[in-house]
């Protein structure tokens, strides 16, 4: 297969190293769990439970009728202790369920399909939206939506992210290399549920171990695996669109209007577990690393622990962390507080140092156009500080401001250390609230 590559795009140092070589393992859950309510793109969700109740582990305890939401569910057997707003790892505050553990680890009755090539397309899409499943590449996008495109759109190709591409995370990569079957399966029932013959893993080359567990794991499939040439950020869609197929997605359309489907690696594992063994979302792999950390580890954790307690199992050193970030350094939120609750697109957490970090005061702009060329999406990002210096929110969306992946990319390449993705994060927090 031919490797395409994509416009833009920068090679940070990977830092992978520190982690990839070391297997999941597992952190036993806290005493206390935080589970948020706004763990997809879309509505905040409603408790189904009240302060008391005792819950079973796996039991839904929160969900909406809106049409972009996911439910979520208990990671551990107790009482329901409170319901309040609770420190987020994105941004502020949402709406919490704490669920004191019993560590009884007492299952509710597990709903699974065993014979999932005997079901309908219907079924499934129940199955993995009553699971709680979302996209586990970052944006937590409801995965029952995202395979079941509109009807007049012909969908010929399932494009799997295995890219990885942030630097120092290697949760995708690890459950590549240990659980690369269950990859497999659930991408079969991706691809039964969209009626698609043609799946391809796209894996970046600096995972030859992962290329090749998968490669082994997809023999006697339809499924293909790709190597590409590592190159940040490769695992945006638009980005893998381009790599592997060499088609553009237009400004402002989503990635079915050129025929094509993208989820990742690990989803593709946890729909096989919501189908076939009917389990929800309710753990995840998170690689805990940087310099403050003294044995970085890829922990598989309850969702709703709280990232102090992923930083006290591997240990580090407070007095060189810099700044505690959730997800990989381009992309991942700064946080405030270690009362942050690991969520379901949670993947990554960095205790970084002040080597890790540019710290270096913004300076004004050289007019160099580097932001331009690193730009994957083929924007402006010098535009977008300049029209925000002044509030121009309106004219910042003349400028595609909405078609922005929040990549980093010009922010990192920027010789004078120009804050373009705080502006770009602001002029979208300002147009989505113009618009209400
Ligand atoms: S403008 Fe947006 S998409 Fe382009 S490089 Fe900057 S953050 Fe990435
Ligand atoms: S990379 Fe920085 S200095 Fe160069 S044009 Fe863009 S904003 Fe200006």
């Amino acid at each position: 297969m031919k490797f395409f590559g994509f416009k833009g795009g920068v090679h940070p140092p990977e830092n992978k190293i520190q982690t990839e070589n070391k297997t999941i393992e597992n952190l036993n859950a806290p005493k206390l769990v935080y589970i948020s309510l706004l763990q997809h793109i879309g509505s905040t969700l409603e408790p189904l439970v009240a302060v008391g109740d005792r819950v079973l582990k796996g039991q839904k305890i929160a969900d909406i009728s809106a049409f972009l939401s996911s439910p979520v569910h208990a990671s551990v057997s107790g009482i329901v202790k409170q319901i309040e707003e609770y420190p987020f790892p994105l941004m502020g505050k949402v709406k919490t369920i704490v669920i004191e553990n019993d560590g009884a680890d007492e299952w509710v009755e597990l709903e699974k399909i065993e014979n999932w090539g005997g079901a309908t397309k219907e079924e499934l899409l129940s199955q993995i939206r009553e699971k709680g499943i979302v996209g586990l590449g970052g944006a937590c996008f409801p995965t029952h939506i995202k395979l079941n495109p509109p009807k007049d759109v012909t969908v010929d190709t399932l494009l799997l992210n295995g890219a990885e591409c942030e630097p120092y995370l290697n949760s995708d990569n690890r459950v590549m290399l240990e659980e690369p079957e269950k990859v497999v399966e659930g991408i079969k029932i991706m691809q039964h549920i969209l009626g698609v013959k043609s799946a391809i893993i796209g894996i970046e080359d600096n995972k030859t171990a992962a290329i090749a567990s998968m490669k082994k794991a997809c023999e006697g499939t339809d499924i293909k695996v790709m190597s590409l040439k590592t190159m940040y950020p490769q695992g945006g869609e638009k980005s893998l669109i381009k790599a592997i197929l060499n088609r553009e997605v237009p400004c402002g359309k989503l990635p079915f209007s050129v025929g094509v489907i993208v989820d990742n690696t690990t989803t593709a594992a946890a729909i096989y577990d919501a189908v076939v063994n009917g389990i929800p979302l309710i753990e995840k792999v998170v690689t805990v690393t940087g310099k403050a950390i003294k044995e970085p580890k890829n922990l598989r954790v309850a969702i709703g622990t709280q990232i102090s307690e992923l930083l006290n199992n591997c240990g580090y050193e407070e007095s060189m962390v810099e700044k505690i970030v959730v997800g990989g350094p381009m992309m991942g939120a700064a946080q405030f507080t270690l009362d942050v609750p690991v969520i379901k697109g949670t993947s990554g957490l960095l205790a970084l140092t002040s080597t890790e970090t540019n710290g270096c005061k913004p300076k004004a702009c050289i007019g160099c156009g580097k932001c331009i060329d690193a730009c994957p999406m083929g924007l402006q990002p010098i535009m977008y500080a300049r029209l925000g210096e002044f509030q121009q929110w309106e004219e910042m969306a003349e400028y595609n401001l909405m078609d922005c992946i929040e990549c980093g990319s010009c922010s990192y390449i920027c010789p004078s250390n120009r804050p373009l993705t705080e502006a770009i994060k602001i002029g979208k927090a300002k147009l989505r609230a113009m618009k209400k």
